[in-house]
């Protein structure tokens, strides 16, 4: 496995991939099972894998989240090994951003409800690094975590436009035992909170089970108050899945979105409800 910092190298490097279908997993380091189920799939759909480690500074909407987010390369670097990623790419801001160019999207208004609504710039920033990744590495595929559901969407929509023949692929949420999604930020919680953060998804499951009996604002209201136990509740909606509307007429497919702050540590979650 090979590990780069720098822009030229890695250019030089991929160079040498004539033809090899490049896969390319995108992530913020402080690797999970998660995140390696990506790689896996990766690893099962092309031929060479790149992986990225970089905490973005430009998609974080506050500056003590960013200082705070968890870093381990040496682990991340062995547990990439483990998997036989071909490339690991962990630029450093000031390279990477050098020679930006900046491109007006349009994401059919994507972006701006959920955690485009609750978190100012964050998608923005994380297509201004995409941006940036996709063109340097030119993937074939890119894989992204349904834990994340709203940004698969937004670089579904964003690729669509400016990377063609790229293939965005959506791979399921791996949870913990208790099924709380797994994520670097749970690195913050102790065991109490760990346990009280699989509400989370005992609501979601609650109300996958009742949406067709209970009213959907009815069933938005009482899922809300079950997280009241949580410090910060921010929102519980179900959306249509395709465009994130409140249009949710019976033939449209639907999804619940949930983000409570536990303590400090913000936690986002989502499922499928038909
Ligand atoms: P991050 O390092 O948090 O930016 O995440 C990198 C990628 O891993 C994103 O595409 C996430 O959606 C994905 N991811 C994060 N947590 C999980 C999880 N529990 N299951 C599956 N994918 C995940």
């Amino acid at each position: 496995m090979k590990v780069i910092n720098q822009l030229k190298s890695l250019k030089e490097e991929l160079s040498f991939q004539n033809n090899q279908s490049i896969g390319y997993v995108p992530t913020m380091g402080a690797l999970h099972q998660g995140h390696l189920s990506l790689v896996k799939l990766a690893k099962k759909k092309s031929q060479f894998v790149v992986a990225s480690i970089f905490v973005n500074p430009t998609q974080f909407n506050n500056k003590n989240d960013l200082k705070k987010y968890p870093r381990s390369l040496e682990n991340d670097l062995d547990l990439l090994n483990s998997e036989s990623v071909d490339l690991v790419f962990c630029p450093s801001y000031n390279e990477l951003y050098a020679n930006e160019k900046i491109v007006k999207v349009d994401l059919m208004g994507l972006d701006k409800t959920l955690e485009g609504s609750n978190r100012k710039g964050h998608f923005e920033g994380v297509i201004r690094v995409l941006n940036i990744f996709f063109s340097l590495i030119k993937p074939d595929f890119a894989f992204f975590g349904e834990k994340d559901y709203q940004q698969y969407l937004i670089v579904e929509q964003f690729a669509k436009t400016f990377f063609p023949k790229l293939k965005i692929i959506s791979c399921p949420t791996l949870r913990e035992s208790n099924g709380l999604a797994m994520s670097s930020r749970n690195r913050h919680l102790n065991n109490r909170e760990k346990e009280l953060a699989s509400e989370i998804y005992k609501t979601l499951l609650y109300c996958r089970n009742n949406y067709n009996k209970i009213e959907i604002n009815k069933l938005e209201e009482i899922c809300f108050q079950k997280l009241s136990k949580f410090s910060k509740p921010e929102y519980f909606e179900i959306r249509n899945s395709k465009n994130l509307s409140k249009e949710l007429s019976s033939s449209s497919s639907l999804r619940a979105f949930v983000a409570t702050k536990l303590s400090d540590i913000r936690l986002i979650d989502n499922i499928a409800m038909n």
